[in-house]
């Protein structure tokens, strides 16, 4: 996608460098007694794109409307845009654009219309709001399309329109949820770069939810990752990915294996064998390896044995399942050139480096 130079200083111009959201405390209990969400402090800064990233269920959903204006949180609970408390302020005077996972277009309206949408009932004057319109069609790049009916639209240029009504009027947070998990897998892995790159030109700051690891890390500046109404950890994707917080994170983001065993001093008992630790670890600390940190090696020089149960082949790499560490098996990436198949053998090492500890 090429981004037009001037339609980017048009954007920032347009945008301002975007608003901080600070949420202090936030909880939600729904009336049946469901805590959706825990108390939580999270700071999205200006123009930075955040990704809220976590199983279904987990709460997502329900922090996006609390910023949105569509609930409430919990008596205690605060939410500010820079400085303003935005508690009382229902979501039309919140100056938040929202995109939903069905893009939820006017079908009987073409792009422009849709695009304008907003501003019509701000009740923004004609020319002002052309002008607006225009500079949003050229941003998302949406000028040659813009007297089509939405219904005439791939899914890639119905993204486009959602996201351009949502910023048409200005907001001061855009606020995303699910915008791809309608999509086919093939169109969703297309459209994920096209988001990242137009919510960047768009400069604004954006909210967005997922439950997909590899979108969240595509898309976001920072991912808060997620687990029944709490947040475990906000950090920028390499950060997640080198040093998960808890063994949570470390198997959502990059699929950690848990290691079953017992801990003696710096060394790790597992029914498959004894691996060196980085460090000394207390008594139920727990032990996580990455599927592509395990070697495999010859069986009798091994630290480690098992057996190959499952080989997928992947293409860039095999997936074995490994059994012999416990009820489950251990999940191990190898180059496609030298995987064991099943019934296999294996002798497995890990870098001690390479393993994960969280103290209990
Ligand atoms: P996610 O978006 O991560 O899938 P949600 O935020 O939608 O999760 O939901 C979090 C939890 O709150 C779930 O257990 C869900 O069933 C529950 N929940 C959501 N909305 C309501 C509601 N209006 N009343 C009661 N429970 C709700
Ligand atoms: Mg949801």
């Amino acid at each position: 996608m090429g981004v037009d130079a001037g339609a980017i200083h048009r954007g920032a111009i347009m945008t301002g460098t975007g608003t901080r959201v600070v949420l202090t405390a936030c909880a939600k209990t729904f009336p049946d007694g469901t805590r959706a969400l825990r108390p939580t402090d999270l700071v999205v800064e200006p123009g930075e794109i955040l990704a809220l990233l976590g199983p279904s269920g987990c709460g997502k959903t329900t922090l996006l409307r609390l910023i949105a204006g569509l609930d409430r949180p919990d008596t205690g609970g605060a939410i500010a845009f820079d400085d303003d408390d935005v508690i009382g302020i229902p979501i039309e005077r919140r100056s938040v654009g929202m995109v939903f996972q069905s893009y939820a277009l006017f079908p009987n309206m073409n792009v422009r219309a849709n695009v304008g949408y907003g501003l019509k009932i701000q009740g923004v004057p004609r020319a002002a709001r052309e002008e607006r319109v225009n500079a949003v069609l050229s941003l998302c790049r949406l000028n040659d399309l813009a007297d089509r009916p939405v219904t005439a639209l791939s899914g890639g240029q119905r993204q486009r329109v959602a996201v351009a009504r949502a910023v048409a009027p200005q907001p001061r947070v855009l606020l995303l949820d699910e915008p791809l998990s309608a999509l086919d897998a093939a169109l969703r892995d297309r459209l994920r770069d096209e988001l990242a790159q137009l919510l960047r030109t768009l400069s604004i700051t954006a909210v967005f939810v997922t439950h997909d690891q590899t979108e969240a890390m595509a898309i976001a500046d920072r991912v808060a990752v997620m687990r029944e109404g709490v947040v475990e950890q906000a950090d920028a994707p390499e950060r997640l990915y080198r040093s998960p917080a808890n063994g949570f994170v470390a198997a959502f983001v990059g699929g950690a294996n848990p290691l079953a065993g017992r801990i003696e001093d710096d060394r790790l008992v597992t029914p498959a064998g004894t691996l060196r630790l980085p460090r000394r670890a207390a008594e139920g600390a727990t032990v996580f390896v990455r599927p592509e940190a395990v070697t495999i090696c010859a069986p009798d020089a091994a630290p480690l044995v098992g057996q190959v149960q499952v080989r997928t082949f992947l293409g860039t790499h095999y997936r074995l399942g490994i059994a012999g560490f416990g009820p489950d098996p251990l999940n191990v990436h190898v180059s496609a050139s030298d995987a064991p198949g099943p019934g296999q053998q294996v002798g497995l090492d890990v870098d001690p480096d390479r393993l994960f500890v969280f103290d209990p």
